[in-house]
């Protein structure tokens, strides 16, 4: 199994991409960059499992489903918490912001279905994978995933300040393959990450240290473009080579 970095930026400027990733082919992890999916691509993505409601991991998800609504051979499915989901359907396709697609009928019903996934339970993926959602600090419905393959585990955090079951959960994991953690700030600015629930890299090397498992590979995304060589400095500084920051186009394998 693999995934496919679409966009791994904490916010939209000029040449950044918002956080999305493919996970296979046919599973969309948010949908801050969708976009930059080909029309066949997202046309082939079934579902799109959110992280949580903020505006840079839902952005593109109104964009995808309205360019593929009437090419769609299934509803597309759209995963998150149920904090999430309301989130989505009451403040932005609530036909208001932007079309309500759930209740949209095409002729192979409504466009777009909304599925809640229950915390703390292993839930089936396409391709072999299942998932497991994992509460994370940081408001709007934030759910942390494991994606496991017959091959291993990932732990992705989404985006989250200091937070303990997730790490207390791959603490149990014996498979655990890699670690795809948040880092939005540089530690110069510890006080906004904390303010706003997100990490710097003296923040998750804290975190790190719940999780006895010093040798697992960590890359991280969602760095502030503006802060991104602040974050750079810190990170080789304080990890040396064991934590590779993300770009548009990685493909991880697991
Ligand atoms: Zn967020
Ligand atoms: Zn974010």
């Amino acid at each position: 199994m693999y995934i496919d970095v679409i966009g791994v930026d904490g916010s939209k400027q000029f040449g950044c991409n918002l956080c999305s990733m493919l996970l296979g082919e046919s599973v969309l992890l948010d949908a801050g960059s969708a976009s930059m999916l080909s029309g066949q691509q997202q046309q082939e993505v079934e579902m799109v499992l959110l992280t949580h409601a903020h505006l840079d991991h839902v952005l593109e998800l109104g964009f995808m489903i309205d360019a593929t609504v009437t090419i769609r051979d299934e509803p597309l499915r759209v995963m998150g918490s149920k904090a999430c989901l309301e989130i989505v359907q009451k403040h932005y396709m609530n036909d208001l912001i932007w079309p309500d697609f759930s209740h949209i009928k095409t002729s192979i019903g409504p466009a777009l279905v909304y599925e809640i996934i229950e915390d703390r339970k292993w839930f089936k993926l396409p391709g072999e994978i299942t998932a497991w959602a994992e509460p994370v600090c940081h408001g709007s419905g934030a759910r942390g995933f494991f994606f496991r393959s017959n091959t291993g585990t990932i732990l992705y955090t989404g985006d989250t300040g200091p937070t303990d079951s997730i790490w207390e959960k791959g603490s149990e994991m014996d498979d655990l393959k890699m670690i795809i953690a948040e880092i939005s700030f540089p530690d110069q600015k510890t006080d906004v990450a904390i303010a706003s629930n997100h990490l710097t890299p003296s923040l998750l090397e804290k975190e790190l240290k719940k999780l006895n498992k010093p040798d697992v590979p960590v890359y991280a995304f969602h760095l502030k473009p503006w802060e991104r060589h602040e974050i750079e400095k810190d990170v080789a500084r304080r990890f040396g080579g064991r934590i590779v920051i993300l770009r548009r186009g990685d493909r991880l394998e697991f």
